[in-house]
């Protein structure tokens, strides 16, 4: 048997290479707590939260204070009964990347008991993903410049920030799609267009000859008839990201028929309402997506681990620990340009 022994939360703080800056918002460092579950036969498993005060309202100080809740959580529970840890780690409902963080490092520590990849874990399915970059907002040559970089490092999805000044979205994409060609395209407007601005916009691309694979939440979160309306009016696919954090969330979009993608990120929703809305979205026909926060590259390890296990995602956006500054790369993964190869 393999009980929890011991679980401790430390604070990692990282610079980002340039400001991120998307609509409205931007960061240029970011505070990540590290999860460490050590059970009694000495193996430890490792997690990462990545808290984001946009998305889910989170804080670093609202994680760490949460450590003495989750030893009086998990302590002295058998890691080989995950599900029965995760019923009472789900309930961690205002602190999800907390959620996220603990629960991987349980099936970490855990796999590692059993000697298997935790890609085998979630499915086996893939052993290699392929990420995309993205390009920041910011005056129009240097998102030019950043997507030159992008293409020229051999990505070819490319991500595109946008939501804070139409005029100026429409000819960066106009300007980007002209001189990265052969790549498919994300662009996120991050909840800021009005619904008849999304259409408009998505409209003027696609008479312009552009094609664009992902058209990420352009609306508000809450907006579903926004999304509707844009996802029926707009010639792109409609991907919900800020609207689907929970399996409830996915439910209802389906039931609304909101959008033709979900955006799953582990730090909205912890490990076992992702698999929930993987499963949810296959029986809707819904595609999928799967992005991360600020993850440095021991917390983008979970995603990586779980999008190959699962190879049910169209596109990963995988990048954030690419943008970090970090001393080591502590993945179990291998980074080669674009790739992420567990094997
Ligand atoms: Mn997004």
């Amino acid at each position: 048997m393999s009980k929890i022994k011991d679980v401790s939360f430390i604070l990692k703080k990282y610079t980002y290479k340039r400001p991120f800056c998307i609509a409205y918002s931007f960061v240029a460092e970011t505070e990540n707590i590290e999860i460490e579950v050590v059970t009694e036969n000495g193996v430890i498993g490792y997690g990462e939260s990545a808290p984001s005060f946009r998305i889910n309202g989170e804080t670093p100080e609202m994680i760490l204070a949460l450590e003495s809740k989750v030893r009086e959580m998990i302590l002295g529970k058998e890691i080989r009964h995950y599900r029965e840890i995760f019923s009472i780690t789900d309930k961690l409902t205002s602190s999800p990347s907390l959620k996220a963080g603990v629960q991987f490092a349980i099936i970490d520590a855990l796999c590692r008991e059993y000697g298997i990849g935790v890609w085998e874990f979630f499915g086996g399915v893939k052993t290699e993903i392929e990420t995309d970059r993205t390009v920041s907002v910011r005056p129009i040559e240097e998102r030019i410049n950043e997507a030159l970089e992008i293409y020229r490092d051999g990505f070819r999805v490319i991500k595109i920030k946008v939501g804070e000044n139409l005029n100026e979205d429409l000819e960066a994409v106009y300007k980007i799609y002209e001189n990265t060609k052969g790549c498919r395209y994300i662009v996120d407007a991050n909840e800021n267009y009005t619904p008849k601005e999304a259409v408009y916009f998505a409209k003027k691309l696609y008479s312009g000859g552009i094609d664009i694979s992902v058209f990420e939440q352009p609306v508000n979160r809450y907006n579903l008839e926004g999304l509707r309306y844009v996802r029926f009016d707009s010639p792109f696919p409609v991907c919900a990201d800020e609207s689907v954090k929970t399996k409830y969330d996915a439910l209802r979009l389906i039931k609304e028929e909101a959008v033709d993608m979900f955006n799953i990120k582990l730090m909205k929703s912890g490990i076992l309402d992702a698999i929930a809305i993987v499963e949810l979205a296959k029986t809707a026909n819904i595609r999928l997506m799967i992005g991360c926060v600020s993850e440095s590259s021991i917390g983008i390890n979970q995603s990586v681990q779980f999008a190959c296990g699962m190879g049910c995602f169209d596109f990963c956006d995988l990048d954030s620990h690419l943008m970090l500054e970090e001393n080591d790369f502590r993945g179990n993964f291998r980074q080669i340009g674009s790739k992420m190869i567990v094997k």
